[in-house]
């Protein structure tokens, strides 16, 4: 058996560690963030520092693949969430109205999820990986890496972990979970090695949030995200009677920018009228802003040869994006899970396992990150056309008739949703038999214009 020394102690490092520890390694978890979890995980929204996770009070959704990967490795744990307070919750329950075979399908259930605030997920992820036997050292920062003879000529063979305290901790394994403001790479360029492939890029939006609670969740009378002309809103359950309502917007829209403010943002929801119920909760938070997220993606075989041996990133320490998809988190315990398998399928030989891992990630996880941009970038140029009064652009035709196909179709919904939510790969769902026919046959379909104020109205509302 290994051991294994995980650099950041957040969702997926703590996932990863439980996974790596549950098969019998040794696993040593530090993280920078000194305070522990709550007791009560009910408490970690309002006790748990966590400055090292910037968007920690920020809405969170999980997805069904994550609660799947839960039942098949951590058998329990979503009765652990819901018994913290988080909600079970289908897609099936959003169907659009256009929809009128209701029919359930086999295999329906796996569209059930359950979800919750980020603290209290965390706090429930933290007890499960101590359970396991991981060592997690709170207070303890990694400041740099330790080389040990090289496997691959001119190639580091990271053997270790320096932290800020001077200690030198060996491991057989580092992995690297430090989120989207990692410094691996500038670590292994400090070592002499080549850099990794780095693609990174502002995804250009602005988002404003609010968590409220109340006695009943409010109703879903339309999709979870609506595109309404130059805003998109997202109304998200949490855990314990509380839930979460985004605007977001082009950064560069700057009247927009008044949605920071309460009123402002209390107005434009309610002018919406499918979403306008979900400000009449009471507030816990003011508006939360957030801008400036970099979508990133990162490669860590170049050119057909490592730039390291002895380190892999998961996570967001990996690639991150915008979160308009709400997806970080169960694309991050996908790639947690895949991680240990990999680790079970041979860890003798360091430049075969880091290939293995570059191309299991490759082919499972970075589909998601890139079909992920793509369409935050149609939305994003739909948002500046409509904002300059111009007709937006007219997008990717296969994406645009399977998105007027999903709204009538009821197996064309279940293949997107399963795409979006990380059940399958979005060319696996939309490759297979009959899915592309059962599109074309509502290719000529409008898209449903889900109600909301136009331009004028809008500016108005943000007092521009
Ligand atoms: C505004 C916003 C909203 C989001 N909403 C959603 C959503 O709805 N659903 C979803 O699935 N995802 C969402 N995400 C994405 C999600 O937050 C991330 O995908 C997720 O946090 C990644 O987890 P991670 O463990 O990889 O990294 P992080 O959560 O960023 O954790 C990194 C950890 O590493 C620690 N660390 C950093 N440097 C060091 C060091 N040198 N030494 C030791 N420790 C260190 C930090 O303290 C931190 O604990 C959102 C992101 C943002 C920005």
């Amino acid at each position: 058996m290994a051991s294994i020394v995980v650099c950041g102690g957040s969702v997926i490092g703590l996932s990863a560690a439980t996974l790596l520890a549950r098969d019998g390694h040794r696993v040593t978890i530090l993280e920078r963030d000194a305070a522990p979890p709550p007791t009560e995980t009910s408490d970690a929204w309002e006790h748990w520092p966590r400055h090292g996770v910037g968007q920690f009070h920020q809405p969170h959704n999980l997805l069904p693949r994550f609660r799947l990967i839960l039942d098949e490795e951590m058998p329990g744990m979503v009765d652990r969430l819901v018994e913290a307070g988080c909600v079970w919750l289908d897609w099936l329950a959003v169907m659009p109205p256009l929809i009128r075979d209701r029919t359930p399908r086999d295999g329906d259930e796996r569209f059930r999820f359950v979800t919750g605030r980020r603290p209290v997920v965390e706090a429930v992820l933290a007890a499960a990986a101590e359970e396991a036997g991981v060592e997690v050292r709170r207070g303890t920062t990694a400041a740099g890496l330790r080389t040990g003879p090289g496997v691959v000529d001119g190639v580091p063979h990271v053997s270790g972990v320096r932290t800020t305290d001077g200690d030198e901790l060996d491991a057989d394994l580092i992995v690297d979970a430090m989120g989207r403001r990692t410094k691996l790479s500038e670590w292994l360029q400090a070592l002499g090695g080549q850099a990794p492939y780095v693609e990174s890029e502002d995804c250009g939006f602005v988002y404003h949030s609010r968590y409220f609670r109340g006695p009943e969740l409010p109703a879903f009378n339309g999709p979870p995200i609506s595109d309404i002309g130059t805003i998109s809103l997202l109304t998200l359950p949490g855990d314990s009677g509380t839930w979460s309502v985004t605007v977001w917007s082009a950064a560069s829209d700057t009247p927009l920018r008044n949605l920071r403010h309460r009123e402002r943002f209390t107005e434009v929801v309610r002018a919406c009228p499918l979403q306008a119920h979900w400000v009449d909760g009471e507030p816990i938070t003011d508006v939360l802003t957030t801008a400036g997220v970099l979508d990133r993606y990162r490669r860590f075989v170049v050119d057909g040869r490592p730039v390291a041996t002895g380190v892999v990133a998961v996570g967001d320490a990996w690639a991150c994006t915008n979160p308009s998809a709400g997806r970080g988190v169960t694309v991050g315990l996908i790639h947690a899970q895949l991680l240990r398998d990999t680790v079970r399928s041979g860890f003798d030989d360091p430049e075969a396992f880091v290939r293995a891992w570059d191309s299991v990630t490759e082919a499972q996880v970075a589909p998601y990150y890139w079909s992920q941009i793509t369409a935050d970038r149609a939305r994003f140029a739909q948002m500046e056309a409509l904002r300059r009064g111009e007709p937006p652009p007219p997008g990717d035709p296969t994406a645009t008739a399977i998105s007027a196909a999903m709204l009538r179709d009821p197996d064309v919904f279940r293949g997107v949703i399963e795409a979006a939510t990380c059940l399958a790969l979005p060319d696996e769902v939309f490759s297979r038999p009959g899915f592309m026919e059962k599109v074309q046959a509502h290719a000529r379909a409008r898209m449903w214009k889900i109600p909301g104020p136009d331009r004028d109205t809008l500016l108005r509302l943000v007092g521009a």
